[in-house]
């Protein structure tokens, strides 16, 4: 069984926040007494697959990584959870995370250090790090991440797998720990990008508990994977190479162009002029629905509770300076600063603006073309031991966070890898909805 592939490595590389072994094989002798009857099975059927931490499971811990969830339990299924079980699939596990899903290395859990299965002195990036890896070390073949500003798209790129980040509103967040509500998506990790297609057949679904779900069709993601990309249109923005960004990353995306240009497809630069200032627009927009997202963690209702406290106001301080991390509290800080009544025009409501302004840029982009190729980060993972400014941090999403914004959806595949070996992604872009599109592109680069 798989559990052998994580006894191997599990140690080295630290994906899993808890494993439920027994379970898992009680539900794969069901899948192989099903399979001895002749019954048919569902494409995903008996496939083993482990979710991020910040997803609920009805009876299991759900942590997000954090200390002041350290002690709960979930005491229902996520949509996601009820459609993998739906489906038959096995969930084996949660996947370590940044704490709350807020970094870019994994780093800031309270529970443990996830490393690059490529080189274990760095990092998987984040926040989805656990799930990145846990592909990557091939302890499962499927997950599922969040991505808010790129926690999928980031680390598949330092990991080399595959991640998807589906458009706002395609996947159920019902059940998803709030990070930025307004940005947050779930979506897959896989080897392939048919592994991914074929998950999102599963997890792409409306559902009337999450009013921000649309009620649309789920296409069969796998249909169209194979056809060719003679003619299509791929947008390059010149705004994605930036002074400072890796030259072999640089270099690893230039050839990607020209493999797509042999393959018929027709290359159009494009500007999306407000690229810059997307750091800036989201590091306000996620705190402030963060610091909004988080006062429900006041060790009433659930969670970490401190042990000695004077009164109401000194129990809710203490909890909350004991279970919360440094890199959360900073976003709590920062999200009650921009909206708070004297500042909030001055950062809250101006970056909505921009938002607008990036949203509008992809909007006028995709008139022209069909797809946005970009790279996925400035640079391939960096050492668990870099010591990062929070600014310089929240600068590496630059590419990444402009789709969270926009909420159209973005895809991370392999590119090939440096010349220490670490895996190099590109990023494509797609229009509302068209994922479809996007899988096909990235199909036809493996
Ligand atoms: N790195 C970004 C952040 O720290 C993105 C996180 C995410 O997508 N959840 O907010």
């Amino acid at each position: 069984s798989i559990f052998e592939r994580i006894n191997e490595v599990e140690d080295k590389i630290g994906s899993f926040v808890y494993l439920d072994k027994e379970n898992a094989l009680e539900q794969a002798k069901k899948v192989d007494e099903k399979i001895e009857k002749g019954i048919e099975l569902k494409p995903l059927e008996g496939i083993p697959v482990a979710i991020k931490d910040n997803m609920v499971s009805n009876g299991e811990p759900t942590t997000a990584s954090s200390k002041i969830l350290s002690n709960y339990k979930g005491i229902y299924d996520a949509t996601v959870v009820k459609l993998i079980k739906d489906e038959g699939m096995i969930l084996i596990g949660k996947t370590n995370m940044d704490e709350f899903a807020m970094g870019s290395t994994t780093k800031t859990s309270f529970i443990k250090e996830s490393k690059n299965p490529w080189d274990l002195e760095r990092v998987p990036g984040g926040s989805s790090g656990g799930s990145a890896t846990a592909v990557a070390a091939q302890e499962v073949i499927l997950t599922l991440g969040s991505d808010t500003g790129g926690s999928i798209r980031q680390p598949a790129a330092f990991c080399g797998v595959v991640g998807l980040k589906p458009t706002y509103g395609r996947v159920s967040r019902y059940g998803l720990i709030a990070f930025g509500s307004s940005l947050d998506q779930i979506g897959p990790f896989g080897k392939t990008v048919e592994d991914v297609a074929m998950f999102m057949n599963v997890i792409a679904k409306h559902d009337e508990m999450d009013t921000t779900s649309l009620n649309i069709e789920t296409p069969d993601y796998t249909k169209n994977l194979n056809e060719d990309i003679k003619g299509l249109k791929i947008g390059i923005p010149k705004e994605y190479f930036i002074d400072g960004m890796d030259n072999e990353v640089k270099k690893a995306i230039e050839n990607a162009i020209e493999e797509y240009k042999k393959m018929g497809a027709e290359i159009v630069e494009i500007s999306l002029l407000h690229t810059e200032y997307a750091p800036s627009t989201y590091y306000i927009i996620a705190p402030a629905e963060a610091s909004s997202n988080l006062a429900r963690f006041d060790g009433i209702r659930y969670g970490y509770r401190t042990e000695n406290y004077k009164d109401i106001k000194d129990l809710y301080i203490k909890t909350r300076s004991e279970g919360f991390g440094d890199e959360v509290k900073r976003r709590i800080m920062i999200g009650t600063y921009v909206l708070s009544a004297g500042y909030y025009d001055a950062y809250y409501k101006q970056a909505q603006k921009v938002r607008r302004l990036i949203k509008n840029d992809f909007d006028k982009a995709f008139k022209n073309v069909d797809v946005i190729l970009t790279p996925a980060t400035p640079n391939t993972a960096f050492k668990l031991t870099d010591k990062k400014s929070p600014v310089e941090m929240y600068l590496e999403d630059v590419f990444t966070i402009s789709a969270n914004l926009a909420g159209i959806p973005g895809i991370v595949i392999p590119t090939g890898k440096n010349k220490n070996g670490l895996p190099i992604g590109m990023q494509l872009l797609g229009k509302h909805f068209d994922e479809t599109t996007l899988l096909k592109v990235a199909n036809n680069f493996e």
